[in-house]
């Protein structure tokens, strides 16, 4: 095996690592557990508030991505007042399309206009 000296400059910043935190389907996603008395969006603010309370407590920086339908599913007062909540908090949102489709399955043509349709209809 031949020895090699190769000239290695490492800084501190190249040493840092950074992590990105997302958290998925904004506003809200409904799981099949124990169904709740709670309208659906008394549990998606609930669900909001104690996230979004963990996540300023512990000041992580997290992009929250929005599913339009489901914004509209929940109502558009609800559901935008959730994501004015993120914001106001200083967190940043992203477009996960109008409806979360099996992205494999699409075109890029239909990716692109999920976004663009989402994108048109975001926090009117
Ligand atoms: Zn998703």
């Amino acid at each position: 095996m031949a020895a090699m000296a190769l000239p290695v400059s490492v800084s501190l910043s190249a040493q840092t690592r950074t992590v990105a935190l997302t958290i998925d389907d904004l506003p809200f996603v409904r799981t099949g557990g124990i169904p709740s008395l709670k309208s659906l969006d008394a549990q998606a603010a609930t669900a909001n508030r104690k996230l979004l309370k963990a996540i300023t407590r512990h000041k992580v920086p997290v992009t929250g991505f929005v599913i339009e339908k489901s914004v509209e599913e929940l109502g558009l007062v609800p559901g935008q007042r959730i994501l004015r909540e993120w914001i106001r908090r200083g967190l940043d949102l992203g477009n996960h399309s109008y409806a979360h489709p099996d992205f494999d399955t699409q075109t890029v043509e239909e990716f692109e206009v999920r976004l663009f349709v989402a994108k048109q209809h975001s926090l009117r």
